[in-house]
């Protein structure tokens, strides 16, 4: 048995909070499931940070499922 059999694997090269944070907040049954709960604001800047990471059909999906409880329709 070689020296390293015990050494743990290699540490990702680098963590990325945003990606692990967009890619976690991309799932449409999540959106279906929060958006009408978040406020107008909260749920503009998630859908801004989603479609910023390259998310953009699942931005689209948080706005379209808080828009159909929403009073506020022009601000999004
Ligand atoms: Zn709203």
């Amino acid at each position: 048995m070689s020296d390293d059999f015990f050494l743990l694997p290699p540490a990702p090269a680098r963590y990325d909070p945003v990606a692990v944070f967009t890619e976690v907040f991309a799932d449409a049954g999540l959106a279906r499931d929060l958006a009408e709960a978040l406020t107008c604001d909260e749920v503009n800047v998630l859908a801004g940070l989603l479609a910023a990471s390259g998310h953009l059909t699942s931005a689209e999906q948080w706005l379209a499922a808080h828009r159909s409880t929403c009073g506020h329709r022009e601000r999004h």
